[in-house]
């Protein structure tokens, strides 16, 4: 490891007092943020670096956090586009994802990762339900590990109602995830953790759930669940258990800080106030939701009662991409035209979302999501040098509103460049690309898809 010193960037910090320092520096020491400030940096730190990166004309911000995603979809996307919810998993996901074997997983994870970084995220929570191999979850950590992002698998489970390849015994979830527990939480000093990831509700029966949860607590992690994706979930909901998602799940005793419920759009105002009362974390995909016709998160007024509100792709099936900056943009365009109002999300609000609301959902609000001296150096440097980008009043704006895939310029994690001019650093992107096509041919292949042309 090595010292980094940015300067001549603009500093967008996401500290409490969203300080934007334009021009300023920042100073890596090994793996944390060792300064921040306005400016030239102080002599005494130049004498201190091993590297020096200009960032002139660049933004320089917290490494994002993708709440949510499945990378094992990275093969998957553009294959069933135009679908609702329930059709899509029907016709592409469940077939493909049946015939998925633990190199595909990895393979694919290791290309979803690489777009992730392209995209501006450094923490990647990836809800990884396919269990067709027994090492497909372990396929994803190594994926994980090589590349060098910071990761959260939460190991998806159904017990109940759901396609049979995909559901498990209670013994086999908790098996796993003792197995799983020991040989990755913790690894690569402390970047990679685990999660128990109940898929939906519909899918999981109140045993397990609560089961689960106890045990998520005694080990100390999260849980992370889809809820209220689509207004029919809610009528069978309403039909299996008399209660709607969050009802259920406050019912469970399941709701806390340590509850990421992702989508949350089918919500009635009851279920917003016990989010609220409990503090569990809602993840936001925009482009899933408006991809799958799902409908639209009531975001702002989640957040004016203090709902840490985190923000995702979603995986790529239904986005088809994995790109945060573009995630910046859809939810607050998604919001102005739901509200018909320019103001419901503002710029500063999307890049809060992504950054702290993200380390809210990844567990570790103190550790990542702001460029604040002590934190984990995570950073992202965003080209705004660029045809689309030019002229920059302000750069958060530029952020959410001007920059896009290919922006992204340089991705540090925990002070080690993934990502430099643009160019991955951390894996031969050449390479991979040209085995991700044989490896995906070959998965569709045995999955007998045959691709609409
Ligand atoms: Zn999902």
């Amino acid at each position: 490891m090595s010292n980094i010193l940015i300067e001549q960037g603009a500093i967008v910090t996401v500290d409490d007092a969203g300080h934007v320092h334009t021009p300023g520096y920042l100073f890596l020491e090994a793996d944390r943020i060792a300064a921040v400030g306005a400016g030239a940096p102080p002599l005494e730190l130049r004498e201190r670096v091993d590297t020096i990166i200009d960032a002139s004309h660049m933004a320089v911000m917290p490494g994002m956090v993708n709440a949510h995603t499945h990378l094992f979809q990275t093969f998957l996307r553009g294959l069933a586009d135009d679908k609702p919810l329930l059709e899509w998993l029907k016709v592409a996901i469940w077939p493909v994802a049946q015939a998925l074997t633990e190199h595909d997983a990895y393979i694919a994870a290791m290309l979803g990762l690489v777009e992730n970084i392209r995209g501006g995220a450094t923490s990647v929570i990836d809800h990884q339900y396919v269990h067709t191999e027994a090492g497909n979850d372990d396929g994803v950590f190594r994926a994980a590990q090589e590349t060098g992002v910071r990761f959260l698998l939460a190991r998806g489970w159904a017990d109940t109602n759901y396609h049979p390849a995909f559901m498990e015994t209670p013994d086999r979830i908790i098996s796993e995830m003792a197995r799983l527990r020991a040989a990755w939480h913790g690894a690569a000093g402390g970047r990679l953790r685990l999660e128990f990831g109940p898929l939906i509700p519909w899918g999981c029966t109140a045993d397990t759930m609560r089961h689960t949860c106890d045990l998520a607590r005694q080990w100390g992690v999260g849980t992370h669940i889809h809820v209220a994706e689509v207004r029919r979930e809610i009528e069978m909901s309403l039909e299996s258990t008399g209660r709607r998602h969050i009802e259920w799940l406050a019912d469970l005793g399941v709701l806390g800080p340590d509850v990421q419920l992702v989508h949350s759009v089918w919500l009635d105002d009851g279920e917003i106030d016990l989010i609220a009362a409990s503090g569990a974390v809602v993840v936001h995909c925009p482009v899933s939701n408006m991809y799958l016709a799902s409908g639209v998160a009531r975001v702002p007024e989640m957040r004016r009662r203090g709902i840490p509100v985190a923000l995702a792709t979603d995986g790529p099936g239904s986005n088809n991409s994995q790109d945060m900056l573009e995630t910046l943009k859809a939810a607050c365009l998604l919001q102005k035209v739901a509200n018909l109002d320019a103001m419901a999300l503002l710029p500063e609000d999307a890049v809060w979302m992504a950054c702290r609301g993200g380390a809210a959902a990844f567990g570790q609000p103190a550790l990542i999501g702001s460029l604040e001296a002590g934190k984990k150096a995570d950073v992202v440097l965003v080209d705004l040098n660029t045809p689309f980008a030019m002229p920059v009043h302000k750069p958060v704006s530029a952020l959410v509103y001007n920059a896009g895939y290919g922006s992204v310029d340089t991705v540090i994690v925990d002070g080690k460049l993934l990502m430099r001019g643009k160019k991955v650093l951390c894996v031969d992107e050449e390479a991979l690309l040209a085995e991700a096509r044989q490896v995906c041919g070959r998965l569709f292949e045995r999955a007998g898809v045959v691709v609409e042309q």
